[in-house]
């Protein structure tokens, strides 16, 4: 099967207007703390840069990343997850805020959260700028969320399919071409 791009489900202007206000929680949340970011490649990527963008200067922000990969195809998660990349600096003490792309049935974020936890940080909170929840399986607790959508596949800003449509600056739908 082949798919195209379809329509734009969520707006540049709306990500930018929804992006300065989670920064303005985030800001009030964690003022005069330290706030270590962590971003779950590749996904998240476009989404955190913005983010620690629209976070008050008041927070003293660090960034790190991991890679995760399920096993299964691009458009579904088996709940299988292996660390491709694992985060550079310990998290132990430390205020983590875990920056995901979107949240499906939530068995990665269920699973990163439980292996975070291990590590012992002070705090650990998760923000998601997408959330389809009626597709979710496991409860995961999402502090800071963007935009509810419904049960379908989206891709840009920084979203792909097959590695494609990551630089759309907007949201949109992706629709079988034949
Ligand atoms: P979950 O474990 O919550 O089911 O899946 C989360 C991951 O599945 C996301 O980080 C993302 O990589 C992928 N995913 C789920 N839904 C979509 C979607 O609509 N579009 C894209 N591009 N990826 C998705």
């Amino acid at each position: 099967m082949n798919y195209s791009v379809s329509d734009v489900l969520i707006s540049a202007e709306q990500i930018a207007e929804k992006v300065r206000k989670l920064g303005e929680d985030i800001g009030r949340d964690y003022d005069g703390q330290d706030l270590m970011v962590i971003g779950i490649l590749k996904g998240a990527v476009i989404f955190l840069s913005d983010l620690v963008r629209a976070i008050p200067a008041t927070v003293e922000v660090s960034l790190d990343f991991m890679a995760v990969s399920s096993y299964g195809d691009s458009t579904k998660t088996s709940g299988i997850v292996r660390i491709v990349k694992d985060l550079d600096s310990s998290i132990k003490g430390r205020n983590i805020l875990l920056v995901e792309d979107i949240v499906d049935t939530g068995l990665t974020l269920a699973y990163l959260v439980k292996l975070m936890h291990e590590r012992e940080p002070r705090s650990l909170q998760i923000c998601a700028l997408l959330d389809k929840e009626e597709r979710r399986r496991v409860h995961v607790p999402i502090r800071y969320r963007g935009f509810s959508i419904p049960d379908t596949f989206v891709v840009g800003y920084g979203l792909d399919y097959s590695g494609k449509w990551r630089g759309y600056p907007d949201i949109r739908t992706v629709e079988a071409a034949d």
